[in-house]
């Protein structure tokens, strides 16, 4: 594995830093304590403990939203529109960062020593092997690498494989995956044309989320496939996806339909479909969101979507 040499700069250095300072090791400086709490280096834009400007705009525009939206509830339509169509729209979307440490955060150290020369979908999947990295081997029938276009604009991260897909060892195949193919194909698309993968590759035992642990090991392989695509928009489906990618604690509901910047990507977190099938009255919420993707990729909005 051929690896981009990193300059070393304060900002990598910093990143370092709090990486190991959020694992508990110290003792690399004898004049300092950790950063947690304490922030004496700090990477460039990024402040530990206290608010940013970015954090500010973030929580301005949640306050703003708040008092825009009307306590009534939207009508919820009985499903996805069954197909996308009609007049172009085009849209600037904000792009926000969040105050913490992110794994999503462009230019870390980590963004780069995660990029593989030459790398190819291909070469992901060969290198996860037969894996034995995690305990979610013991149960599993088949690891879930991800299904779709290697050129897509569009990628969907979910969490982790559920029983139908550990079976088929494919992506969002059993009850919420039919959600999520109505809601790719309301959009103007189809499964080939996006791809679709998750935070980790083995099914959880009884569905639970993946644990720290597990999604450390392998969140590198989907940041990988990530790279490779390089798509113009990602959606993080749930919460586990968004808080992995984008490195926050936050729930969803926080940021959920708001824009990030994920290493020169356009990321935006919605409700996991499964969550849908449980709370279908969330469905106008992801319906508008999926309908911001859209606009971001140049897709025909419906009629309705433009007048309003
Ligand atoms: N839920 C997920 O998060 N991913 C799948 O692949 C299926 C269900």
């Amino acid at each position: 594995m051929t690896r981009k040499a990193v300059p070393p700069n304060r900002e990598n250095l910093a990143a370092w830093l709090q990486y190991f300072d959020d694992l508990r090791i110290g003792g690399f400086y004898r004049d300092r304590g950790g950063l947690t709490g304490h922030a004496q280096i700090q990477p460039a834009s990024i402040s530990v403990g206290e608010e940013n400007p970015e954090l500010s705009e973030l929580k301005a525009q949640m306050a703003k939203a708040k008092t825009a939206v009307p306590a009534a509830r939207v009508a919820v339509p009985p499903a996805f529109p069954a197909k996308a169509s009609t007049a172009p729209v085009s849209s600037a979307p904000a792009i926000l960062k969040f105050d913490t440490l992110s794994l999503g955060r462009d230019a870390s150290l980590f963004a780069e020593l995660e990029k593989v020369q030459g790398d190819t979908l291909e070469r992901i999947r060969a290198d996860i092997g037969d894996c034995t990295r995690c305990r979610l081997c013991e149960q599993r029938n088949k690891i879930v690498f991800g299904s779709g276009s290697v050129k897509a604009d569009l990628v969907f991260v979910g969490e982790g494989p559920g029983r139908d897909e550990d079976l088929q060892g494919l992506p969002f195949v059993g009850r919420a995956g039919k959600l999520l193919t109505q809601m790719i194909e309301a959009m103007g698309l189809t499964r080939d044309s996006v791809y679709i993968a998750n935070v980790v590759k083995c099914r959880p035992p009884q569905n639970r989320p993946p644990e720290k642990d597990e999604v450390a090991t392998c969140i590198p392989f989907l940041l990988r496939q990530i790279e490779v695509i390089h798509p113009k928009v990602i959606v993080c489906l749930g919460n586990i996806a968004a808080q992995n990618l984008l490195g926050t604690m936050k729930s969803i509901s926080h940021f959920r339909g708001q824009w990030f910047d994920f290493r020169g990507m356009q990321l935006l977190a919605t409700y996991h479909p499964a969550y849908l099938l449980r709370n279908p009255a969330a469905k106008s919420d992801v319906w508008k969101d999926l309908q911001k993707v859209m606009a971001a990729l140049g897709l025909k909005l419906p009629k309705s979507a433009v007048k309003a």
